[in-house]
């Protein structure tokens, strides 16, 4: 049913998702007083920076290319996924701060089911709206979309850790295991913002398309550039949702320029209709610049 949303839609749904699993999870821990309940609803504020972020910098990489952006604004979102990262690591802090306190003070439980099943609600919002982010994030090839998924997924862990150990320790009324879950929910939080951090990071860096699409490329130059004697320096680079291709395209040293031009708008044509988000550049060359190995048109 979200298949339709764009990325600016889902991005303020992602905000006011946030709130409303903030506004459950804190009422959990009130209902509580339990530890890991707190470090679960402190790390939902989390996501309300995140989400915001998020809103801002899907919309800003939707601008078209201008003269000081001439390649667009795609790479904003992954801005956005690294400072969502940074948020995640922050959270994890805090909670390892109020867990190791904890530990001084394990008070005597006296926590009811209410809270733990205001948690779970909170807990399956997270989980249904993380499946639609990660779809579209998919879809829309929005790294700020996929992020916040992948965010909620963690979150989503961490709490059926916490409401799973909180059970444990109302049967068996070992106090300890609160802070101890709180700790073990840091150390995964941890984790998974290193992983957002990480990916991010790697979008920055001019990354290559991935293989599937490369190998699309490939065969749609074999099958589109006949005329051609070869095709070979290819390289692709991702940015979001813009796709950078550049080739050299070695023809006969004697063929006109239109005829070359020709070729080139064939092979352009077939890879925009594969790739729409596709920009492709080709340089011309005649036939001494044949190299070893390169792509051979059919
Ligand atoms: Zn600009
Ligand atoms: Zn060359």
């Amino acid at each position: 049913m979200f298949q339709r949303f764009s990325a600016t839609q889902l991005a303020t749904g992602s905000i006011l998702i946030a709130l409303a699993v903030t506004g459950l999870k804190v009422a959990a821990w009130m209902l509580t007083g339990s530890v890991a309940l707190l470090s679960d609803a402190l790390e939902s504020f989390v996501n309300i920076g995140g989400a915001v972020i998020a809103w801002f910098a899907v919309r800003y990489a939707q601008r078209p290319a201008d003269d000081g952006h001439p390649y667009g604004h795609h790479k904003a979102e992954y801005f956005s996924a690294v400072a969502e990262g940074i948020m995640i690591v922050i959270a994890a802090v805090v909670i390892l701060h109020e867990a190791v306190n904890a530990f001084g003070r394990a008070a005597v439980a006296d926590w009811g089911t209410a809270g733990l099943l205001v948690n779970a609600l909170a807990m399956v919002l997270n989980l249904a709206w993380a499946r639609v982010l990660l779809a579209a994030g998919g879809r829309l090839k929005s790294p700020a979309l996929s992020a916040g998924g992948r965010h909620l997924m963690s979150d989503v862990w961490t709490s059926a850790g916490v409401l799973a150990g909180l059970v444990l320790a109302l049967a068996s009324g070992w106090t300890v295991l609160d802070p101890l879950l709180a700790l073990l929910v840091a150390v995964n939080i941890l984790r998974e913002g290193w992983l957002v951090i990480a990916s991010s990071v790697n979008g920055l860096m001019d990354t290559a398309a991935p293989e599937a699409e490369r190998r699309k490329i490939e065969e749609i130059i074999h099958r589109m550039g006949s005329g051609a004697l070869q095709v070979h320096d290819l390289k692709t680079r991702r940015a979001g949702q813009a796709l950078f291709i550049e080739f050299h395209m070695v023809v006969d040293g004697a063929m006109t320029v239109r005829a070359s031009h020709g070729i080139c708008d064939l092979i352009e044509i077939a890879l925009r209709d594969a790739l729409p988000e596709a920009q492709v550049v080709i340089h011309v060359e005649p036939e001494h610049k044949l190299e070893p190995a390169g792509i051979k048109p059919r």
